[in-house]
């Protein structure tokens, strides 16, 4: 047999998840609140015209309980609701004053001895739906005022002039589908918005991971996957940045193009996995010889590119003889250089000029491009300054 809660399905939420819930909802139940308050409370009160159109023995209690107990209350009731109080309070207190009106609508009804009296009892199911769907509460204590208000309701309808066993069987046969269909909506309701509110959730978490990936992707496509170091095109995003952040020190920079001496040589040698580790151990070598505001990059191959912003000619020198060093240094064993040096090795060229724009660059990495030519022609294991060529410093 399946289970009724399987007919209106609702999802469970956290503790967590609850609090956010409730969180989210209050601004709107707060005003969903306020408004039906005060329409509810005005159209109750309208309904001392039906008091005297229908019964009109009754029109002085009706006027001083609908105007003497029931509006104090509703006013006290507007001013809670208004205030800064938990929702859950101001709903059950709301619950509370449609119960008080229901009680005083009841005892009007039974003092009159107007026969009119049990066609006026039908309406005791508007106060059902206040309860229910005006008050917009949440389920629970929407089925425990119902259950109250059908109590008071099915108490007073003994009471009222004329009143039958038929009577009452004919006014529940209109009743409870008011009921049943009223709390029925209500459960609806909240769990729809349960649904949705999960949903947004999920949609947000989503939208997270999707940002996060999208950053992930972001850093993985400037950056070569082997060495860790910018790719060529995170030295365009840095040149980028360099220049809308440092203009100044763009037009005084240097490039250095740093390139792995005998290295065909050194993967024939000692294979293609030993030539990656010489590269990152190279890469690492080398970055921490650089100053820490220069840009690092790996351009392609065995071949890297630096950038320093703000730097001048004697800068220039010193940062290529860091670089040469922090590789020889590692001492990283080359027996196939076929010539006097015996470990891994780079020839460094380096340029000085503005690289504020596109075209600046790409001279300033030709002309390093030259001077690197100048240092493995030299012998490698040395630097060049492009336009003023420095003797290489050979520590081999
Ligand atoms: P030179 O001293 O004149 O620069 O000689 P070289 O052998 O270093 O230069 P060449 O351009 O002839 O060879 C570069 C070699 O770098 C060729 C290729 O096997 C190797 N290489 C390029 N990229 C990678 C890589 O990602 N991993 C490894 N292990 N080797 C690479
Ligand atoms: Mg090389
Ligand atoms: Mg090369």
């Amino acid at each position: 047999m399946k289970r009724w809660s399987t007919l209106f399905p609702r999802l469970r939420m956290t503790a967590d998840q609850q609090a956010a819930f409730l969180a989210m909802r209050t601004p709107t139940r707060t005003r969903l609140l306020l408004g039906s308050v005060i329409g509810v409370c005005a159209f109750y009160l309208a309904c001392i015209l039906l008091d005297i159109l229908l019964l009109g023995d009754v029109t002085l209690l009706a006027l001083s309980l609908r105007f003497g107990v029931v509006l104090p209350a509703a006013l006290l009731l507007i001013a809670y609701v208004a205030g800064d109080h938990p929702i859950a309070r101001k709903e059950h207190a709301a619950l509370g004053v449609a119960i008080l009106g229901n009680v005083c609508w009841c005892i009007i009804l039974v003092s009159s001895h107007n026969p009119a009296v049990l066609g006026y009892f039908y309406a005791a199911a508007s106060f059902q739906m206040v309860v229910t769907i005006a008050a917009a509460s949440p389920f629970r204590p929407s089925l425990i005022a119902s259950l109250v208000i059908f109590v008071l309701n099915y108490t007073a309808i003994w009471l009222l002039e004329g009143t039958s066993g038929m009577y009452v069987m004919q006014h529940l046969s209109v009743y409870l589908p008011t009921v049943g269909m009223t709390l029925l909506v209500t459960y609806q309701l909240e769990s729809e918005a349960i649904a949705n509110f999960l949903q947004s959730q999920e949609n947000e978490v989503l939208k997270r991971e999707l940002s996060r990936q999208n950053k992930d992707l972001a850093r993985l496509s400037v950056t070569d996957p082997l060495t860790r170091l910018s790719n060529r095109r995170g030295t365009e995003s840095e040149l980028s940045r360099l220049r809308l952040e440092a203009p100044q020190a763009m037009e005084n920079a240097v490039v250095l193009i740093i390139d792995v001496d005998h290295f065909k040589a050194f993967n024939d040698g000692y294979g293609h996995g030993a030539g990656d580790d010489c590269l990152k151990r190279v890469a690492r070598a080398m970055r921490r010889a650089l100053p820490l505001d220069a840009h690092l990059a790996r351009q392609g191959g065995e071949e890297f590119l630096a950038i320093l912003p703000g730097t001048d000619a004697d800068k220039a020198g010193i940062a290529a003889e860091a670089v040469r060093r922090s590789v020889r240094q590692l001492g990283i064993a080359h027996e196939f250089t076929r010539d006097r040096n015996r470990h891994v090795t780079v020839s460094v060229g380096a340029a000085i000029g503005s690289i504020l724009g596109d075209s600046d660059f790409q001279s300033l990495v030709d002309a390093a491009d030259q001077a690197v030519y100048a240092a493995k022609a030299d012998g490698r294991n040395g630097w060049r300054i492009n336009e003023r060529p420095t003797v290489a410093q050979d520590v081999a």
